[in-house]
């Protein structure tokens, strides 16, 4: 699918799914396939507010580029006078923030399957240059059997480079984006020991009441792991290989996939069936 080539008359308009900062979210069907995707339409008018043409471009750009199974496809684009829009693989079972909510927290299992995704699509867009800097659960989705797809690439860069602006959600920056310094793909690696964190014990392990405090026990790497819920040695271990200041010494994406937890934990399917 190639920009220009779809208009909205070649998809038919379902329910309504969501909304976020700069549009709404639909599911629809092509027409002549019959396949279903969800449809996401961003008012220009709420870009120019904001000064975002350049990062949706980039957004557009990177998501066009990537082919994984666990990186959301972004299959087309267009747009008309007030609006563009992004012909998005639908992802039935949704933000995998409100399962985590629903169960509190994840079992090994489950978890071990997600970081492994993780790591898989981050494996892949890494050595496509791409950094996403943004994982967190809002930003993942699961497609109807459960797969995590990562979605939102409205902050990931494509460069070698060493970067230094500073972005991302707080709960999840690497100690060197907290402190400004320049980073580079290995800000993602810490990223998934957070979230390998968040998936066992149900929030992220450096929460606070405040940003200046989050950011402290950032900087400290003041890692505590709870007595409960239980989790086994191996996770931890993972997580506390993950959590290093020191980014040159985190566990590489490859690593992570050989380590004895994700070996023994994995789904090979991708998916949890439980
Ligand atoms: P966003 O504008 O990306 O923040 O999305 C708004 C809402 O739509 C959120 O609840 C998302 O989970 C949902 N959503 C976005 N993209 C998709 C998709 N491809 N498939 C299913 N739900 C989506």
């Amino acid at each position: 699918m190639v920009e220009e080539e779809w208009s909205l008359s070649d998809f038919e308009i379902g329910k309504f799914i969501g909304e976020g900062k700069f549009g709404k979210v639909y599911i629809a069907r092509e027409k002549k396939s019959g396949y279903i995707v969800a449809l996401k339409v961003i008012f220009k008018r709420k870009l120019e507010k904001y000064k975002f043409h350049s990062h949706l471009r980039r957004e557009i750009e990177i998501q066009h580029s990537l082919y994984h199974p666990n990186v959301l496809r972004l299959f087309a684009w267009f747009h008309d006078d007030t609006r563009i829009f992004l012909v998005l693989e639908y992802a039935a079972q949704g933000e995998l923030y409100k399962l985590l909510k629903n169960l509190h927290h994840f079992p090994e299992k489950r978890a071990a399957t997600y970081v492994g995704s993780l790591a898989r699509a981050l494996a892949y867009c890494h050595e496509k240059h791409v950094i996403h800097r943004d994982i967190k659960p809002e930003n993942l989705l699961l497609d109807f059997e459960g797969r995590l797809k990562i979605a939102d690439f409205g902050w990931a860069v494509q460069s070698s480079a060493k970067r230094q602006t500073m972005c991302g959600t707080l709960d999840y920056l690497a100690p060197e984006m907290v402190e400004k310094k320049e980073h580079d793909h290995a800000v993602d690696n810490w990223t998934i020991g957070v979230l390998c964190y968040e998936f066992l014990y149900g929030v992220p392990p450096f929460e606070a009441d405040g940003q200046y405090d989050t950011y402290r026990r950032i900087v400290k790497v003041d890692l505590v792991f709870p007595s409960f819920p239980f989790v086994s040695l191996e996770a931890k271990d993972l997580i506390s290989k993950l959590l290093v200041k020191d980014s040159s010494k985190r566990l590489s994406v490859q690593k992570i996939l050989e380590h004895p937890w994700i070996v023994n934990n994995v789904d090979p399917s991708g998916y949890c069936k439980e």
